[in-house]
């Protein structure tokens, strides 16, 4: 990794809000944050900027709201539904990280997030404390930022990956079912991440909900109602008749701090019971489709006033690049406009410029970091330079960045005020 630079200038068009055109203009760093925005030509008077130029863009770098770590080479195992999909190719997956796959599948997943300019991700690591600690602390080494925590499962799995959760309930005095504190770091913090529902006895998830309220303002990740056949199950193991997402609540994890992924299958009432607790609904556009899990309704989301990020949900979904996790949210809802009983227009199809939007400030937003994804006075200095074609630089930019994203579109990527190139992490 680059040193950071304590003080450096960042020239271009910036991007600084997606429903409006970018306009001339260059970024003063400080000590990783951006001390001034300012719009014009560089005065003379200002030394000469370290990246960028007049005809560069510059934007925030993008952050992925779900993510798991051991599944980037499990990409494309293409041909069954989740439950099928997670028995023979995650949970084998998963089950490397005892067998020294941690560290080389954790720098895999954050070379390619890098690569494609993500600065910041929520993700999961495996049940296996001690390797997933060795992942954290390497994350904590990386320029990147992020929000990791360890798989809680004791059930409906292999061994290799319930043991460490059924050997830890059983010892006296019993430790907690999440990472460590300590691992704790400004730009790496810990969450308690049950895998869903399925693979969590009801004793470890009241378990994962005592640790939660132990630590205030500790996130919590899950999965909430992916597929019908997930949900058909989750009423079957808990009793339940209709609700998945009270399951979660009766455990207490439902706070505003808590992301869960796909959300896809759920009643007005659950609807309700998220806004109610200012859940975040992580929707994963690019995995509903490669899993046919069902699409997401934006909709229904939004009447309810549900707080939302976006997640690439690799390896359910096949593209680690959030601009095209982007682009997918806005073809799940032109799908379900086509195919709506209430024909298109009873579909609201989101603009390029609110996708754009949630891959940057949105999720940043929702991952606690309320002062990063934005090009502002006091944000982390977490930007990517693009060299994109003039012809792009019009009233369409941001739909053309979103359906024309290629990575070689990056000239720079400035994690904590340094240039990183993610080969070498
Ligand atoms: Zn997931």
């Amino acid at each position: 990794m680059a040193p950071s630079n304590p003080s450096a200038v960042v020239q271009g068009r910036l991007l600084i809000d997606p429903a409006h055109p970018p306009e001339l203009g260059w970024l003063l760093l400080v000590d990783g944050r951006i001390a001034q925005v300012n719009l014009g030509e560089l005065p003379a008077s200002v030394a000469p900027p370290s990246w960028g130029g007049r005809d560069r863009l510059i934007v925030p770098a993008f952050t992925d709201a779900h993510t798991h770590l051991p599944q980037s080479g499990a990409i494309g195992c293409d041909g069954m539904p989740l439950l099928e999909w997670l028995d023979r190719v995650v949970f084998p997956a998963e089950s490397w990280w005892t067998r020294g796959r941690a560290i080389p599948d954790t720098r895999a997943a954050l070379r390619r997030m890098l690569r494609e300019g993500a600065a910041c991700f929520a993700g999961y690591l495996t049940s296996h404390p001690e390797p997933g600690a060795e992942a954290a602390s390497f994350i904590a080494r990386s320029p990147m930022r992020a929000l990791v925590g360890r798989v809680a499962m004791d059930r409906e799995a292999p061994d290799a990956l319930t043991a460490p959760d059924i050997e830890r309930a059983r010892r006296r005095p019993i430790s907690p079912p999440v990472l460590p504190e300590s691992l704790d770091t400004p730009r790496v913090r810990t969450s308690a991440n049950p895998r869903f529902a399925i693979a969590c006895s009801p004793e470890l998830l009241a378990e994962v909900g005592w640790a939660v309220r132990a630590r205030p303002g500790m996130f919590v990740q899950t999965h909430l109602a992916e597929s019908p056949d997930e949900c058909a199950r989750v009423r079957h193991l808990f009793h339940v008749e209709h609700s998945y997402t009270e399951v979660y609540d009766r455990a207490g994890l439902l706070t505003d701090r808590t992301l869960l992924a796909h959300c896809v299958h759920l009643t007005a009432s659950e609807w309700a019971l998220l806004a109610q607790r200012r859940c975040i609904a992580v929707h994963c556009p690019t995995a509903n489709l490669f899993l046919r899990s069902g699409f997401f309704d934006l909709d229904a989301a939004d009447a309810h006033g549900v707080r939302l990020a976006l997640g690439s949900d690799i390896a359910g979904g096949p593209d680690v690049a959030m601009p095209r996790v982007a682009r997918a949210m806005i073809e799940t809802a032109k799908i379900r406009a086509l195919t709506a009983p209430g024909g298109p227009a009873s579909v609201r199809i989101p603009t390029p410029a609110r996708a754009w939007d949630l891959i940057t400030r949105g999720n940043s937003d929702a991952l606690g970091w309320t002062d990063a994804g934005r090009l502002e006075v006091g944000a982390l200095a977490d930007l990517l330079v693009l060299r994109v074609p003039d012809a792009w630089m019009d009233e369409f930019l941001v739909g053309r960045l979103i359906y024309g994203w290629d990575h070689s579109l990056i000239e720079t990527r400035i994690l904590r005020a340094g240039a990183v190139n993610p080969d070498t992490i």
